[in-house]
């Protein structure tokens, strides 16, 4: 399946100059979205996982279909504030200025191998502190995974060493 074909690209959004790649029409396609979630299966099914974690909130609709199919739990990564109960906290750099996400204590068990999921690899800063997060915590990241990658963004240099599985590159 051309899983192209389902993305909208939406000119000058959020701001002047981007071309953002708009995944609902994706995932209001229920054989897209079910295909996709298949890949992202197929390939993770070869990394004996024990649980998903994703960053709010694109990376709960990709990581949770796949974590069901798999019949592993999943693990939310939130920015500061939305998690109710103790958290480890990592900050990472934005266009401009700072962010920081945040995840259980609790969520993941030492040992314990994690799928990284996103709908979206651009500058890699998400997901290099999602997996500082996971490593924090003692889990070990057997594999990333995203819809889309902006390939000259080089996103890939910043996770080098990880195992990365992209299903559209621009
Ligand atoms: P990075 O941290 O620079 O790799 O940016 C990736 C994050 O930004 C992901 O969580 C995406 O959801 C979001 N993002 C950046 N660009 C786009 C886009 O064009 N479409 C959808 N999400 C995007």
């Amino acid at each position: 399946m051309d899983l192209k074909q389902y993305v909208t690209i939406v000119d000058n959004w959020p701001k002047e100059g981007i071309k953002f790649k708009d995944i609902t029409t994706l995932m209001d396609n229920g054989d897209a979205y079910r295909y996709a979630t298949d890949q992202i299966v197929e390939y993770a099914k070869e990394k004996q996982i024990d649980l998903v974690v994703g960053p709010e909130a694109r990376g709960f609709i990709i990581g949770c279909p796949v974590a069901y199919a798999l019949g592993v739990g999943f693990a939310p990564v939130r920015k500061p504030g939305k998690l109710p109960r103790e958290t480890i906290q990592q900050q990472y750099g934005l266009e401009y200025g700072k962010d920081a996400l945040t995840i259980h204590k609790d969520a993941i068990k030492p040992g314990q191998r994690v799928l990284i999921t996103d709908d979206l690899l651009a500058t890699g800063g998400t997901i290099d502190a999602t997996i500082k997060l996971v490593e924090e915590l003692g889990g070990i990241v057997a594999g990333t995974a995203f819809l889309i990658e902006l390939t000259y963004l080089d996103g890939r240099d910043k996770l080098e060493g990880y195992d990365i599985m992209t299903l559209m590159q621009y």
